[in-house]
């Protein structure tokens, strides 16, 4: 951690420049990258660019079609590649709608010199197209990581509804998105199937489920905040969608509906079709009226990702009357992992796109993330970086979400063990799985910092002990989901 007279590494390395300041703030307008500039797109007109039919239908879902847009431009050696995290990494599969291709390596064509390397180096495409030499071969996964890191799954109150905190739900109303990223925290819920990765599969039909969520809602009023999640709420049918709301608005506890959709970013054509703008505003009217704040969470890590057609969508939504966009990025290694471009990230969310600047994820423990990883103590550096520039209110929280106790600051753990690289937390309420657990607020609960990031003496530490420490989660995690199996019965 930097004390203040430390200057983190990017501001050290930064020219001085005006007002001699750390960061330098310049306004940045959003541009479209020219799509034409792959292969696959070359034809492709502006009115098929902008049809949200026409994205899904041309998604990249596979290595053949990904040669195919990107053309012979693209070294074999990528291909091969990625070719080796599908077969033996990826928890998530592929799924690249053109827009967020796009949005990779925007300044160069795959036919001119570099583009290859420029691709591997490319920050969208490091969480969005992992591929084999991305990950650590040292520890490729924590010890501690576990397919449902979170522990959603156990807290589920009914079918996809994780009750965790007191006053909050998550309600996870399906299992797709129109765009698949390699860290996804739900990745032992969302999207097909992998090689490495079953997915677990819900066992209600969809109606069945979204009613199960209304009815638990209106027997549960502590509960007054929904955040109505997936998956990405842009793949529900748009019908669906509304009436699931439209229930949620009618339940009287109910004060905040949050919408969380990437897709505003992935695939922004969704929320700019008439019918979507249609019925947010008749959704957004009817919250209005019921005193409601109904809200829209995206998740964008890096401003290249921002272009002049999510900054549009963003708009639209706020023009139907929806009272807040808001920004949930993840912090990630050779993405957005450095003080300079969250902040590129947090102005053109606040300045050109309409969009509040709001949480940054600490990556999870889930399998094969260690790479993208940091470390709390590099998460607090970065927190102080990011202090001052942005209003208070677009100032975002760097948060750790901590297994059996949820969103934390990053500065307010209890303890460190800086060696280990294990941070200890307290909480001050129950989750669901503890609700005659008279011990669960004077416990102390772990998160874990990445291995490669300790020093050599914790590094040795975790190559002795590693086995049995599993042995004991192992045991843990069991118990844990025997009690809430035996608390539903
Ligand atoms: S959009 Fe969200 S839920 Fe979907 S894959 Fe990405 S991180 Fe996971």
């Amino acid at each position: 951690m930097t004390t203040s007279l430390d200057l983190p590494t990017w501001a050290a390395e930064t020219p001085r420049g005006s007002g001699d300041q750390p960061y330098t703030y310049r306004r940045t307008p959003l541009v479209e990258p020219d799509w034409t500039r792959y292969p696959g797109f070359a034809d492709v007109t502006e009115e098929q660019w902008r049809s949200a039919q026409w994205q899904r239908s041309h998604c990249v879902k596979n290595i053949r079609q990904l040669r195919e847009v990107v053309g012979p431009g693209l070294d074999e050696r990528f291909l091969a590649d990625l070719e080796r995290d599908q077969a033996a990494r990826a928890t998530m599969a592929m799924l690249l709608p053109p827009q967020m291709l796009n949005t990779m390596v925007p300044h160069l064509a795959p036919s001119e010199a570099g583009f290859t390397e420029a691709l591997y180096a490319d920050p969208v495409r490091r969480y969005m197209t992992p591929v084999f030499s991305d990950r650590r071969t040292d520890w490729p996964s924590h010890p501690f990581a576990t397919r449902d890191s979170l522990h959603e799954h156990d807290m589920w109150a009914t079918e996809g509804l994780t009750h965790r905190y007191p006053t909050k739900v998550l309600a996870e109303v399906l299992p797709t998105c129109p765009q698949y990223c390699g860290h996804c925290t739900r990745m032992d819920l969302v999207g097909t199937s992998t090689p490495v990765i079953d997915k677990l599969k819900f066992t209600l039909k969809p109606v069945d489920r979204l009613e199960e969520m209304i009815g638990y809602l209106r027997r549960t009023p502590g509960v007054r905040d929904v955040v109505v999640s997936g998956g990405d709420v842009a793949n529900l049918p748009w019908a669906r969608l509304e009436s699931f709301v439209a229930s949620l608005l009618e339940v009287e506890s109910v004060r905040d509906v949050r919408l969380a959709t990437k897709a505003l970013m992935g695939l922004p054509q969704h929320w700019l079709q008439d019918d979507v703008r249609a019925g947010m505003e008749r959704l957004a009217t009817t919250a209005r009226s019921r005193g409601v704040n109904l809200a829209i969470h995206t998740h964008v890590n890096h401003v290249n990702s921002l272009t002049p057609l999510v900054a549009e969508a963003s708009r639209a939504m706020l023009d139907a009357g929806v009272r807040d966009v808001r920004n949930q990025g993840v912090l990630l290694e050779g993405v957005n992992a450095d003080a300079h471009t969250l902040l590129d990230l947090c102005f053109g969310l606040q300045d050109e796109a309409s969009i509040t600047p709001y949480y940054f994820y600490l990556c999870d423990m889930i399998p094969f993330s260690e790479h993208w990883r940091t470390s709390v103590a590099k998460a607090q550096d970065l927190q102080h970086a990011i202090m001052g520039y942005l209003p208070g209110f677009a100032t975002p929280r760097i948060v750790c979400d901590v297994p059996y106790v949820g969103k934390r600051w990053v500065h307010q753990l209890e303890s460190y063990d800086h060696e280990r690289g294990v941070t200890f937390w307290t909480k001050n309420y129950r989750t669901s799985l503890e609700a005659t657990d008279a011990g669960a607020l004077d416990r102390t609960y772990e998160y874990h910092d990445p291995i490669h990031t300790l020093p050599e003496s914790g590094q040795q530490w975790w190559r002795d002990h590693a086995g049995l420490e599993l042995a004991d989660a192992e045991r843990a995690a069991r118990a844990s989901r025997e009690a809430s199996e035996a608390q539903r019965d």
